[in-house]
């Protein structure tokens, strides 16, 4: 039966025999000195290691004590690594009180005195919202009448689907 614990210094998972409990160690990791747990951790209440000393076998090898450490093979190595990831800080702040808004560009809108400021607009947009935030930017098309000459004219858009 072996101790399964984690380096205190390193956390590197380590399996000792239970014979070497509250044994002191040299982490095969991190090289430091640490002190293997006494209390086994998946052995029953009920088989303590007073009862494997008294066998025969156990008596013999007691004299010569083999404190082997070994890290545990496992057929998943990325397993405990993947328990123990936290979410990334992005997906915790991403849509936190936040809502989902939409915004909409129209190119007549963005032209100011003859001159055709619609990447500028929406470039100011999108650095406003922040790249993270934004969920969708689909291209619109929509008419208008033209007042000058009286005729419906075709033009085109941005609506930008974003968290806000
Ligand atoms: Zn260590």
């Amino acid at each position: 039966m072996d101790i399964v614990f984690n380096c205190p210094n390193c956390d590197q998972e380590l399996a000792v025999d239970s014979a070497g409990a509250g044994t002191s160690i040299e982490c095969p990791s991190c090289r430091e000195t640490i002190t293997i747990p006494g209390t086994p951790a998946p052995v029953a209440p009920d088989a303590p290691a007073l009862s494997l000393a008294a066998s025969p076998i156990s008596t013999s090898a007691a004299a010569k004590i083999e404190r082997h450490l070994k890290v545990p093979v496992r057929d998943t190595p990325g397993e405990r690594l993947i328990v123990k990831a936290k979410p990334p800080l992005e997906a915790v702040v991403r849509g936190a009180g936040k809502q989902v808004r939409t915004h909409t560009i129209k190119h007549g809108a963005c032209i100011e005195a003859g001159h055709d400021k619609f990447d500028e607009v929406a470039t100011k947009f999108l650095n406003e919202v922040g790249e993270t935030n934004i969920i969708g930017i689909h291209t619109i098309s929509y008419s208008f009448l033209d007042i000058g000459t009286q005729k419906l004219l075709n033009d085109y858009g941005l609506l930008v689907v974003y968290r806000g």
